[in-house]
């Protein structure tokens, strides 16, 4: 940030950036849908495509007003591949990025990187290092293989990877799910790693009208008491994180969060939740009612495909819920809006030195850079033991009741 206040990165303001975005990516999409659809090629994970885009315009690009600068779009076939798999469409997915501007949300984060969200909060766009970039191209044809297998998966999905080349400066952004719908009131957010080592939120972010809290934050807002789901909630949860921490161990990636938004029902929403589970026995089977893939909530996320069929049946159009019904150890009410995030840093590439450096003095086992392995288990055994508690039916209701 400037003394002006006005959010900069790499010297170019925020606003240029996300209007450089904007027209690139129209541009890019809109190509690719002129092109007849193939099957896509192992070479398509490498292919890198570049546009000029001078402020004066050209036969192909709108004059604009955000500085001369190149965008390169990055494995854009295989984007569209993955876009298609996740039901997005070119119109849907132009109409989400380009049709109003893109807002700027604060980043609570360490990296300096900027966060944009979308009018509609479908997409989520994070500025990465060439290294993230990188490592995110090398990761692409692993990381389809695994959401075809896995379509069940709280894994972050990658829309798009981009690069905005203005002055002799690289800003390369991913276009991502967005977890936490803006409509949803969250009371509390969490940012949680398994870790205790500086994982407390800092003053300025206590401040903030809604912090991300941190692990240790968690223990005490929560007097070290758990988040209870009922039982088949829970498996499913734990089940499906698992699942995802063996894909991330294989890659040799860590330092990725689990992002929980908790937001607590009304005494309004409870009644309408209930009213729902007791009309769903008659309403089951002739809903018509389809949720967009991109919008996939926890919920579907964690549940296998009959499942899941069962919920959306079940499920009121007038109501997004999407979130997984909990209980906190108060007793209050609550929906939970979850996923893992921040997945780019591999320790194959980046970490080894810093961990060699830091265990030399600290406990190897309490800092946040240790080995993939430990790092995945230790994640997985936090929120599965010091995160969630499955709960008996009686004591919260069923969500296959709910939505
Ligand atoms: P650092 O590397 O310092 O941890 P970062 O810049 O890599 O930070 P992330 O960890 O990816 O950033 O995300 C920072 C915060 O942004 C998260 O704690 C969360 O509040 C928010 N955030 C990130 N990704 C998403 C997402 N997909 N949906 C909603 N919120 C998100
Ligand atoms: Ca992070
Ligand atoms: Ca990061």
């Amino acid at each position: 940030n400037n003394i002006t206040g006005e959010v900069t990165f790499k010297k170019s303001s925020s606003e240029a950036i996300a209007g450089a975005l904007q027209l690139g990516i129209a541009h890019s999409v809109g190509k690719l849908s002129e092109r007849p659809d193939r099957d896509v090629l192992m070479q398509d994970f490498e292919v890198v495509e570049l546009i000029d885009f001078p402020t004066k315009g050209t036969t192909l690009t709108p004059p604009h007003e955000f500085g001369e600068f190149t965008f390169q779009s990055y494995a854009p076939l295989a984007m569209r591949y993955f876009r298609d798999i996740f039901d997005i469409s070119v119109e849907g997915y132009i109409h989400s990025i380009i049709h109003e501007p893109l807002t700027a949300i604060g980043n609570p984060g360490a990296s300096g990187s900027l966060f944009w969200i979308t009018h509609d909060d479908e997409f989520i766009i994070k500025t990465v290092d060439n290294k993230e970039a990188e490592f995110l191209m090398n990761l692409l044809p692993g990381y389809f293989m695994n959401v075809q297998q896995n379509p069940r998966t709280l894994l972050p999905k990658f829309y798009g990877l981009y690069c905005v080349k203005k002055e002799r400066k690289h800003i390369r952004v991913v276009v991502m799910n967005n977890l936490l719908p803006r409509d949803v009131e969250m009371h509390y957010k969490f940012d949680l790693k398994g870790s205790r080592y500086k994982r407390k939120a800092n003053s300025k972010e206590q401040q903030k009208k809604s912090p991300t809290w941190k692990d240790l934050d968690f223990e005490r807002i929560f007097d070290s008491k758990r988040i209870s789901l009922v039982k088949e909630s829970y498996n499913a949860m734990i089940e499906t994180i698992k699942r995802d921490c063996l894909v991330l161990n294989s890659f040799s990636i860590m330092d990725y969060s689990f992002l929980i938004g908790v937001h607590k029902c009304s005494v309004g929403e409870i009644a309408s939740m209930e009213s729902m589970s007791l009309s769903a026995s008659n309403s089951r089977g002739n809903s018509v009612f389809k949720r967009s893939a991109l919008y996939s909530s926890p919920m579907e996320q964690v549940f296998t495909g009959s499942q899941v069929n069962l919920q959306l049946s079940q499920h009121k159009v007038d109501q997004n819920w999407g979130g997984i019904p909990a209980l906190l150890p108060d007793g209050t009410q609550v929906l939970i809006y979850c996923g893992i995030i921040d997945i780019l840093q591999c320790y194959k590439l980046l970490k080894r030195t810093e961990h060699f450096f830091k265990s030399l003095y600290t406990n190897g086992e309490e800092i946040s850079v240790v080995r993939p392995g430990f790092y995945a288990e230790r994640f997985q055994d936090f929120l599965k033991n010091k995160v969630f508690i499955p709960q008996s039916k009686s004591s919260l209701p069923n969500p296959s009741q709910i939505l």
